[in-house]
């Protein structure tokens, strides 16, 4: 998107804390929860001299899988670095990592229906946290996260504006999820994107800042976008952007300048002597390839056509992976009810789709609601699939009004028991009788006789406060179109 006449270019640098059971190199536990600093540590991550380092498979594992989803060409051959360079949180003087030959290279992602190309992944390992004193007195370091194993992913400089690196990160964050390689957590630190930002008017690229310390989704967009008017405002007065790095300031909304850029000469990488390289073979490939489940551009375009559903509803259950399982069970069940003995019909492909948005409504308005609620007081989920099935043909057969499908819901949400059992014990079933009804109105309206006259005088909303009062008396047991149409006829001959 042209600015002022000027053309952003952005590309992502996107570290990502890999899920496994150990460190990258050593057999530590990788347990991003422990709260107890510097437990989760041995000679190997603490870099003593005379240990040698083995390398994580799951984590090569997980990293070829994301490799596999973004369409890279994985390396047959790659293999590991050192990284130089002194902080009191890298306790070997070195980090690990993949310089020379990574192990995905060329991948892409689509994005908007555009290609955004992906320069490489490889694999390296995490660094420890300084935890700063308040008043600037001392840091403490706990090194339970030195040696995690870090995934780190290049892009090209192939986005063209803020919200377009947004919509990437948050399209990667699902693929890692759906992938089961990471919580991918941004605000938790799983997931942590740097953004490198230039500003051009011809073809050629301007001069690139990289922005650190955007934890969240909406600091990645607000800081490219910030950057993005800062480099306009220097060129425009005449001076030139420098190469640095800034960083993000959340309350302040600003980029700061942190440091002028290093080079990666500066780090004097070199290759690590103590591990052997990785030999990736095709049979290998294969096994991972079949493991790769449904991704979510996958799932999104199955949803659409399978469910014929609007795309704001998919994007609901593609974001709530666990939430779209759920309605697909659903779902599968209502199918297997609309094939029994019971239900003798068969429903028309359009009836079935009414059917099937009755339930994807119900799920995500009113059981999003209460499981939100329930999120908060931690009430664990007991509405097994078929209930919920069960429920939702309750409705599509008329037997119970929207109203009382308010109140089975909570219950079956409370206690997990089954619709029909919850309605013959609170006795909600809907009363259909039209003889019945038509008593139960000629009672409201001989008690009701101001509003009676009120309705004849011209003052229809009168109506509607008739049918409250029957609702009132029946607990809502009466379908409230029926009631109108009950009240109109007897009031009519009134
Ligand atoms: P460096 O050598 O400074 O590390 P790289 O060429 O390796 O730079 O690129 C690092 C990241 O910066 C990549 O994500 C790349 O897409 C992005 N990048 C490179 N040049 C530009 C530019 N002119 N504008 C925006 N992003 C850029
Ligand atoms: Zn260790
Ligand atoms: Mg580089």
């Amino acid at each position: 998107m042209i600015k002022d006449g000027f053309q952003p270019t952005i590309g992502l640098e996107i570290h990502v804390e890999l899920d496994t059971k150990s460190k990258m190199f050593c057999s530590c536990p990788n347990d991003p929860n422990e709260r107890h600093p510097n437990i989760n540590i041995c000679p190997v991550c603490m870099g003593h001299p005379g240990v040698l380092p083995v390398i994580n498979e799951e984590a090569v594992k997980k990293t070829i899988k994301v490799g596999l989803a973004l369409n890279c060409h994985i390396s047959s051959y790659s293999k590991f670095d050192r990284k130089s360079y002194f902080y009191p949180d890298l306790p070997k003087g070195y980090q690990i990592s993949q310089f020379y030959i990574p192990l995905c290279k060329n991948g892409y992602l689509e994005i908007n229906g555009k290609k955004i190309r992906i320069r490489e992944i490889h694999l390296e390992e995490d660094t420890g946290k300084l935890i700063h004193d308040e008043k600037g007195r001392y840091s403490l370091v706990d090194f339970n996260r030195a040696g995690i194993p870090l995934m780190e992913l290049v892009t090209e400089p192939d986005l063209k504006s803020a919200k377009e690196a947004r919509k990437f990160a948050q399209e990667l964050q699902l693929i890692l999820r759906y992938l089961n390689v990471s919580g991918a957590d941004m605000e938790k630190g799983q997931m942590r994107v740097e953004a490198n930002v230039s500003v051009s008017k011809g073809d050629k690229l301007g001069t690139k800042v990289e922005i650190k310390n955007l934890n969240s989704f909406r600091s990645l967009e607000k800081g490219i976008e910030y950057e993005i008017q800062r480099q306009i405002n220097v060129l425009k007065s005449g001076r030139e952007v420098i190469q640095e790095t800034r960083g993000w300031y959340e309350d302040k909304e600003v980029t700061e300048s942190q440091r002028e850029k290093e080079y990666s000469h500066d780090y004097r990488y070199f290759p690590e002597p103590d591990l052997p390289p990785l030999l990736i073979t095709q049979e290998y490939l294969q096994e991972l390839k079949a493991e790769i489940p449904e991704l979510p551009s996958q799932r999104r375009e199955r949803f659409k056509k399978e469910y014929g559903l609007e795309e704001k509803e998919v994007e609901v259950f593609i974001k709530n992976k666990d939430l779209g399982e759920y309605f697909e069970k659903v779902v599968s069940e209502l199918k297997n009810w609309t094939k029994s003995v019971e239900f003798k019909r068969k429903l028309s492909s359009l009836e079935e789709k009414k059917l099937i948005k009755l339930c994807a409504n119900y799920i995500l308005c009113d059981l999003q609601g209460l499981l939100k609620k329930a999120e908060i007081t931690g009430e664990d989920f007991l509405i097994t699939p078929e209930n919920f099935a069960e429920f939702i043909t309750m409705i599509y057969e008329d037997r119970i009004s929207s109203r009382i499908a308010k109140v089975v819901l909570a219950e079956m949400f409370k206690t997990g028991a089954d619709p029909s059992h919850i309605i013959e014990e609170k006795k909600l079933i809907q009363i259909r009788d039209l003889d019945e009804i038509q008593k139960l109105a000629q009672k409201i309206l001989s008690v009701n006789q101001k509003a009676v006259q009120d309705y004849q005088s011209g003052k229809t909303n009168a109506l509607q406060f008739l049918i409250g009062q029957l609702m009132r008396e029946t607990s809502g047991k009466v379908d409230p179109q029926k009631a109108e149409e009950v009240f109109k006829k007897l009031l009519q001959k009134y």
